[in-house]
């Protein structure tokens, strides 16, 4: 066919297999850490960030997500599914893919794979958020709901708090297993449980990782004692919640972005004036996080488009030193711009 694109047109792509060794040439817990620095050095520059809830489309079995942002020099976005019944087809229950583009052409500068990218930024923004509002010294965590992203908490939360106790519990107990089994090589001291209850005893941490879309009562009130912080994760949705209500009335509520976490995140549960602080002051030092050792904090988690945007910014930072990517034919190239059907046509058959 004769076409070749220039390197304008092509667009780095970076494969589920390529990812997989950028972490591991950069190193798990290293990775957490510097993608953490990242959230944390967007959540400081927060106001100047374009922010809208993200655009989802529910059905009965899941949602589909678009999550877009800029910072007016790029302008990145994810697409993201949750199917908590999908693990039984053999899928995923969330995966997700990414773009980041430049804001002063609109050309697209990265393209990634983002199931795995996700687990890691979600991970590295509750280990983030944690290290502003757990009490000093935690080292006990609990994680209930033992599925995909439960070993990616673990080591986020040991790499930024120095979290090495873990207590296990998932309905499903082989999930709990496998989990422990991943893990074991880490450095943990690892317990499984056979409920909540006994889960969260002596607990600093409670990590609540479920995935069911319900407003379920993962933790009920009796559950959470004085000091406790909880990392409220799996209730991300309209109608899909895991803490019961009068946790959430005894407890400091800290959040990503209002306007969406009012419609998807625990808080869903409560008035729509109920007061809600916005992590990004506490990381820029405008309001206290943890203010006393018996408060409860709870970081109602349910992933917002800055973090995605720290997570693409932070990939493509690393492509330089490695060069683990592709080059994808993605935007068609015609050597005078205005002539996109003489390109095409050039490519079909010629007169003889
Ligand atoms: P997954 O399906 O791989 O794992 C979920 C686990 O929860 C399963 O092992 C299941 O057995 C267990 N579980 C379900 N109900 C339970 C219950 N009542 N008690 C104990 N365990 C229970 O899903 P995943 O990829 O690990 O995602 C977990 C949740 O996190 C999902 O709801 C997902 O939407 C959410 N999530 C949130 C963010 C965020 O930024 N807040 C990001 C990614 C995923």
């Amino acid at each position: 066919m004769g076409y070749a694109p220039s390197d304008l047109a092509l667009v780095p792509f970076v494969s589920v297999e390529n990812m997989m060794r950028i972490v591991h040439a950069t190193g798990i817990e290293r990775f957490m850490r510097e993608l953490a620095g990242c959230i944390e050095a967007d959540f400081r520059r927060w106001e100047l960030f374009d922010k809208t809830p993200r655009v989802a489309s529910h059905s009965h079995e899941g949602v589909i997500e678009l999550m877009p942002t800029s910072d007016g020099i790029n302008y990145g976005f994810k697409y993201v599914n949750g199917h908590p019944k999908n693990t039984k087809s053999g899928r995923q229950t969330v995966t997700a893919f990414g773009v980041m583009a430049e804001v002063g052409n609109g050309y697209p500068v990265l393209i990634t794979e983002m199931t795995m990218l996700t687990a890691l930024r979600t991970a590295a923004m509750s280990a983030l958020a944690a290290r502003y509002l757990a009490p000093q010294g935690s080292r006990t965590m609990t994680i209930i709901g033992n599925g995909a992203q439960s070993e990616f908490q673990a080591l986020a939360f040991k790499a930024l708090v120095g979290t090495d106790r873990l207590r296990l519990y998932d309905i499903d107990r082989s999930a709990s297993q496998r989990c422990a089994r991943n893990l074991a090589p880490h450095g943990f001291d690892i317990e499984i449980f056979g409920s909540g209850q006994e889960a969260v005893e002596g607990a600093d941490i409670i990590t609540t990782v479920t995935a069911d879309k319900q407003y379920a009562a993962i933790l009920t009130d009796n559950m959470v004692g004085p000091g406790i912080h909880i990392n409220a994760v799996g209730g991300d949705c309209p109608g899909k919640t895991e803490l019961h209500r009068d946790i959430l009335l005894r407890s400091e509520i800290f959040v990503e972005y209002p306007p969406q976490t009012r419609i998807e995140g625990e808080i869903q549960q409560l008035d729509p004036d109920h007061k809600v602080t916005e992590l990004w002051q506490v990381i820029d030092g405008r309001i206290a996080g943890r203010t006393g050792r018996d408060q409860i904090t709870l970081f109602d988690s349910v992933g917002f488009a800055v973090e995605d945007f720290s997570a693409l910014r932070y990939v493509r930072s690393l492509l330089g030193e490695l060069p683990c990517f592709d080059r994808l034919d993605l935007l068609a190239d015609p050597d005078d711009p205005r002539d996109l059907f003489g390109m095409l046509m050039r490519a079909g058959p010629q007169p003889a």
